[in-house]
Order: structure tokens, then C-alpha cells, then sequence
């Protein structure tokens, strides 16, 4: 079976001894057929004499998991394997499997435009087991609502030809399995809850500060659905135009929190990359400041359990703590609650799951799709 070849993707040919040499042609789905880190997969009507070409990437435990009976692996039962798919405004990551440690295969290949993007979705998951269930935590903003007309859809956003791409529908019908959808951070809060940084808590913020200002709130262990998705990152803080005179990113707002502390923020206010800053520049008690404000708003309004900090800007070492300091000045003791005051620490924490908390949530969607009898699919 020959596909369309893509960048990044091993593609090979089988060596003669691990092939059929006679008889009739038979029809395979995964085989073994490479000793090496990543085993390939490969499908198709297996020729007498004819090469296989071996169409992507895959750790060698899929073939394994594949060629056993299904639903064991070795003695043990074998977990349901789900499917998790992160579509972000430049990469999109598949995975398929039960959690951290327990994926079978994953790939990651370029957001592109809509129709061939979702194409390449399908045919990651048509390559292998087929999936319980499978999660998308999408780049918004979205439509998450079930029983909407657009549910699934991606609405208002300026990347090209995305505004209003049915994206949850199409893969719901490509894959024909049940499908769940929410946004990208909404997705992360779940993967730190279930496997990560908010493992056990129940109500819990999850805060992205990259690009943007993005955050995912689960309040009784539930994503926040409310008139639209809560829009964390445009709340307004106090900005000090005598200490910062800056005038914001936000092309809607200018000065709200996404537009004072998001990188692009820190970059135009100072005229050079946050990793170019020296450790005692001026920026990261600023910085600091205008993360506790706005961990402030959140903590005030939701209550949070926990607020899990991450994105690239959170990256840079110490700015956890100074942000912690700064938030514990703020609360000022109203609350007589030791975790917004000596227990900070366990209160304002960093990811766990890094990079992977969004696929790893949307494994968590599904799985939570699942066994809800499919209430949030398409099919
Ligand atoms: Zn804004």
C-alpha cells in the first residue's frame, strides 16, 4: 500500500527475509518487521516476493499489543487504548494509548489547512488499533458546547481558514468512533488533573502564559462551560502607567493581562527576548507582578484548589517564586488559608506533564467520552 509520503516520516522497504516468498497473497495489518527503537508499521496485501513499504513510525509495543488477542497484553489485561489529538496553531500531535507510559504510538506533522490537517488525523488513527474513543483538545476559540449546531466547530479565529472548520464532525465521521472536543488549555487542565500537577484536585486553574494568556478552569472536577469559553487572559489588572507606560499587546484591550504578561508582551516592552534578560532585569519583578494580579482575579472569583503555571514565558528560572512572593503580598492574609499563605508553594505550582499535558488530556476527554455512553460525539 503506498501513501502520500511527509516530511519526517521513516519510510522503507522490508529486507527479502522478512517477507512472504510463496504461496498466495495475504492480507496483513501490523508487523514486525523492524528490531530497531522505533518499529514501523506497515498494511496492505502482502505479494509473494514483493517489497512492503513501511508507512510511519511506531515504538515497537503497538506491534506487539496489535498481534495478541484483543484486550490482553501478556497475563495482564490489556488497558483500552484511546486516541488523543492536539491541534495547535502550528503542530498537531496524535497519540494513541491509556495515559502517560502507556502510548503505543504518537506523531506529531504541521497544522496545515483544514481538510488535509484533519485528513492526516484520520489516517494516523487508521493506521493502527482502532480507539475507544477519541479527544481533541483544539486551538480556539471553540465551540465545546454539546447539543449546539457548531459544537466542534473552531468559530472566530483569524488563522487562516480555520474560522468555523467543523473539526470534531469531520473526524467523528472519518473515524467512526465517538469523538469528545474542547480547546487546547482545557484539555491540558485536564491531563495535569488526571496524571499530573493537579492530580486529586477537583477544582483547579490551569494557566498557559506563551503566545498568549490562555486558561482552563475544572471546577467540581468539570471543564467551565459558561456563555463561551472563560476568557482568563482578557481580565483586566491595575497597570501602573508611571512604572510601565507600555502599552499592552492585545489588539482588543491593550492593557488586559494577555496584553501586559504575554511573551510578545515582554518582548516589544523591552526590546528583546525574555531568555536575553539578565536574571536581575527590571522585567521579571514586573512580570512577576502582573502574574500574581491576574492569579489574584482567579483565585477571588473560582477558588481554586490549585493554579498550575505554565507555557514558555514560565520557563525562565525563578519567576515561579518571585510570582508566588508577589501573590502572597496581594492575598495580605484575608483568606485564613495556609496555601495562598506559608503553603504557597503547594498552591502556585508548575506543570509536570510539559509538552504533552494537551494529547495527554485529550486522551483523558475521551476516555471521560467513553464511558458516558459517547454523550459529547458526532457519531
Ligand atoms: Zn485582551
Amino acid at each position: 500500500m503506498r501513501r502520500p509520503d511527509r516530511a519526517g516520516r521513516h519510510r522503507r522497504q522490508l529486507t527479502a527475509s522478512n517477507r512472504i516468498l510463496a504461496g498466495p497473497p495475504r492480507r496483513f495489518a501490523l508487523r514486525r518487521c523492524d528490531p530497531g527503537k522505533l518499529s514501523p508499521y506497515a498494511e496492505g496485501t502482502e505479494e509473494p516476493g514483493a517489497p512492503i513499504e513501511v508507512v510511519a513510525r511506531w515504538p515497537e509495543r503497538v506491534v506487539e499489543l496489535a498481534a495478541r488477542p484483543r484486550g490482553h497484553r501478556g497475563a495482564g489485561r490489556m488497558s483500552t487504548l484511546y486516541g488523543g489529538v492536539e491541534t495547535g496553531g502550528t503542530w498537531c500531535v496524535c497519540a494513541l494509548g491509556s495515559g502517560p507510559g502507556e502510548l503505543v504510538a504518537d506523531d506529531r506533522f504541521r497544522t496545515r489547512e483544514p481538510a488535509s490537517t484533519l485528513q492526516d488525523i484520520v489516517a494516523f488513527f487508521s493506521r493502527g488499533p482502532r480507539p475507544a474513543a477519541v479527544g481533541v483538545g483544539s486551538f480556539g476559540p471553540v465551540d465545546a458546547h454539546v447539543g449546539s449546531p457548531t459544537w466542534g466547530h473552531v468559530t472566530t479565529t483569524p488563522k487562516p481558514g480555520w474560522a468555523n472548520a467543523p473539526v470534531a464532525p469531520v473526524l467523528a465521521r472519518g473515524l467512526g468512533v465517538p469523538v469528545a472536543f474542547d480547546n487546547d488549555v482545557t484539555a491540558a487542565a485536564l491531563g495535569e488533573q488526571r496524571w499530573g500537577a493537579g492530580h486529586g484536585v477537583e477544582n483547579l486553574c490551569y494557566v498557559t502564559v506563551g503566545t498568549g494568556i490562555g486558561a482552563g478552569l475544572l471546577i467540581e472536577g468539570r471543564p467551565l462551560h459558561g456563555l463561551v469559553h472563560p476568557e482568563v487572559g482578557h481580565v483586566r489588572i491595575p497597570h501602573d502607567l508611571r512604572r510601565d507606560p507600555f502599552p499592552g499587546v492585545c489588539p482588543y484591550h491593550g492593557d488586559c493581562w494577555e496584553g501586559l504578561a504575554c511573551g510578545p508582551a515582554l518582548r516589544e516592552r523591552w526590546g528583546a527576548e525574555g531568555r536575553e534578560l539578565s536574571d536581575d532585569h527590571p522585567a521579571w519583578a514586573l512580570e512577576a507582578e502582573y502574574l500574581a494580579l491576574g492569579v489574584l482575579a482567579i483565585v477571588m472569583v473560582a477558588s481554586p484548589h490549585r493554579v498550575i503555571l505554565g507555557g514558555g514565558v514560565m520557563e525562565r528560572p525563578g519567576l515561579l517564586e518571585l510570582t508566588r512572593g508577589r501573590l502572597r503580598e496581594l492575598v495580605a492574609g484575608y483568606m485564613d488559608q495556609p496555601l495562598l499563605g506559608g503553603d504557597i508553594a503547594r498552591f502556585l505550582v508548575a506543570p509536570a506533564l510539559g509538552d504533552d499535558a494537551g494529547v495527554l488530556g485529550a486522551i483523558a476527554l475521551a476516555q471521560a467520552v467513553s464511558s458516558a455512553g459517547a454523550a459529547s460525539s458526532a457519531v
